[in-house]
């Protein structure tokens, strides 16, 4: 049989390249879990994706309800679950005051790590009862999690402290938007927000690859300059962004390519290996890459885990 596979925020980018590459293979039904329907329509249609390879179904990851309607909804349509996307993501580098949440919670940290965090934790168990040889939970990284690179290391860097601000809610009312606890900066809570993701697809790793097979993978596609992400940034940026990972630091992808990527973390046999953080090298080949030390932290792993537990309402 086809597999099915979610794919969260595949309206645009890397997700809807993604769900390009899978579906133009035929052994993929791809199930886009979009914010905006009409846009995730029109943006299949328009990457020529053949109807019978995908479905549109609504999902907002910046409300706790949504997520719980999403999972409902899916569980409903019958189809088994074989591998879990998590790809959807906010970036807010020139904001001056937080937005927040359908909860009320600061949106980067909201959307991009606990949305997906409730996301994954409901349809683990669709994933365990599906007979699928290869399943997969796939977290979507960013090279902020590698010191060993240049643009790993571009200030503000991710931080997570003691994390007394996420252990407050995040709300900037009795308890700070940041995680560490300082003052809002929103590409920092967007590096934040990634940490937090690679650290959640290592702790579902630890608890949970043994015991269901599951292969859990994160990794950084390299930088797609041109996508949607970068909306929010001044115009000049965005000008100069593209040429500048094309030709100064040579990190520049394609969203075809990058599509492709993560396509493989998706379904090629030779990535079944749980646990790593994948990247690609200058001829586009894939292997394990190093997470910095606060991205493989053990003990702030488990604390994300946690404290995303009591935020979220799964303990
Ligand atoms: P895009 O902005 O093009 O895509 C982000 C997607 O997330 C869009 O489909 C967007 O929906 C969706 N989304 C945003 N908020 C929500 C929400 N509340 N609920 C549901 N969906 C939502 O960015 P990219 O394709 O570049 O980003 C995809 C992933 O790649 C992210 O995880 C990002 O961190 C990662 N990444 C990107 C890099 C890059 O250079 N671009 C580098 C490293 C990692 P809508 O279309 O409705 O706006």
């Amino acid at each position: 049989r086809k597999g099915t596979v979610i794919i969260t925020g595949a309206s645009s980018g890397l997700g809807l390249a993604t769900t390009k590459a899978l579906a133009e293979t035929g052994k993929w039904h791809v199930i886009m879990a979009c914010r905006d329907f009409l846009k995730a329509e029109r943006a299949a249609k328009s990457a020529g994706i053949s109807k019978e390879n995908y479905t549109v179904m609504h999902l907002d990851l910046a409300s706790f309800d949504s997520v719980r309607q999403f999972v409902a909804n899916f569980k409903q349509s019958g189809r088994p679950l074989d591998v879990l996307v998590c790809n959807a993501a906010v970036y807010q580098p020139t904001a001056r005051e937080p937005t927040f949440t359908a909860d009320g919670i600061e949106l980067s940290v909201g959307t991009n790590h606990l949305g997906h965090f409730l996301l994954s934790r409901l349809l683990l168990d669709d994933m365990k009862k599906s007979d699928y040889p290869s399943k997969r939970l796939i977290i979507v990284g960013s090279i902020t999690g590698n010191t060993n690179t240049l643009a790993g290391n571009v200030p503000p860097k991710a931080n997570l402290g003691d994390m007394r601000g996420l252990a407050g809610g995040l709300n900037g009312l009795n308890s700070s938007t940041m995680i560490d606890g300082g003052k809002f900066d929103g590409a920092k809570a967007y590096k934040d927000s990634k940490i937090c993701n690679m650290l959640t697809m290592q702790e579902f790793h630890r608890r949970y690859h043994e015991e269901t097979g599951i292969t859990f993978a994160s990794l950084y596609p390299g930088c797609i300059a041109t996508t949607g992400l970068f909306r929010e940034h001044i115009p000049l940026f965005r000008l100069l962004f593209p040429p500048f990972q094309k030709f100064i630091t040579k990190g520049y992808v394609s969203e075809d390519e990058s599509g492709k990527r993560l396509a493989q973390v998706v379904s090629d046999r030779s990535l079944t290996k749980s646990g790593v953080y994948w990247s690609w090298n200058k001829d586009s080949a894939s292997f394990e890459n190093q997470l910095s030390e606060e991205a493989s932290d053990v003990s702030k792993a488990r604390k994300v885990w946690e404290i995303s537990e009591k935020i979220v309402g799964l303990a």
